[in-house]
């Protein structure tokens, strides 16, 4: 039973607690002091802490369908509030938005989904169809097009990051570094945007999140 594998896994957790009381007595006592901010898909397989071996207290994260940032203007936003709570109130220096392979989100943009039955999540998916409709403009060979929405996507919610002043303030003053990622699934790998080069590129390879 799910549930069963969850209490197990709780024991052993209890086992580590006890092995790291010292982190999370300092955590609790100091409170959280995370210098990255991650933005990913819900995705159970996209486990930010299991593949970037974070620690707890290290990466404030928010986790939404397709890994989307609803621009500033938008009313009552969690992913919003997140961000604004990330870099103003904890001071974070690196956003982190990762996209993932396979993601479901990304491929719904090409199913015909019932707004009646299901609004919020073709509401939400709205905030994704600018990436699909510019690969598909670009005339991306149809083999390519879906890695190549989920890639568009993670850029095009950079932007949306740029929409909140607090974000624009930080990359003026230096303090904010925004990061696009993409994992992928299968393999197990990071890729991480170079900018000037406008290419994908493996992390490890490219700049590491510095301190
Ligand atoms: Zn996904």
């Amino acid at each position: 039973m799910p549930t069963s594998k969850l209490i197990s896994g709780y024991r052993r957790f209890r086992k580590r607690y006890k092995e790291d009381q010292q982190l999370f007595e300092r955590l609790a006592e100091e409170g959280q002091n995370p210098k990255v901010m991650w933005i990913g898909c819900s995705d159970s397989r996209v486990v930010p802490e299991l593949i970037t071996g974070a620690d707890p207290g290290e990466i404030f994260i928010v986790r939404n369908i397709a890994n989307l940032v609803p621009p500033a203007t938008s009313p009552a936003c969690a992913t919003g509030a997140g961000v604004e709570y990330a870099v103003l109130h904890l001071g974070v220096s690196h956003i982190v938005i990762c996209g993932h392979t396979g993601c479901g989100g990304i491929a719904a943009l090409d199913a015909d989904l019932d707004a009646t039955a299901q609004p919020s999540i073709v509401a939400w998916l709205d905030l994704a169809r600018p990436a699909k409709a510019s690969v598909l403009a670009a005339g991306v060979p149809e083999a390519d097009r879906a890695l190549e929405t989920i890639k568009t996507n993670v850029l095009l919610q950079l932007e949306n990051l740029r929409s909140y002043p607090c974000v624009v303030e930080g990359e003026r003053r230096g303090t904010l570094t925004l990061h696009a990622w993409l994992y992928d699934l299968k393999a197990g790998w990071i890729f991480s945007y170079h900018f000037e080069s406008r290419r994908w590129k493996p992390a490890s390879h490219y700049t590491p999140l510095a301190e």
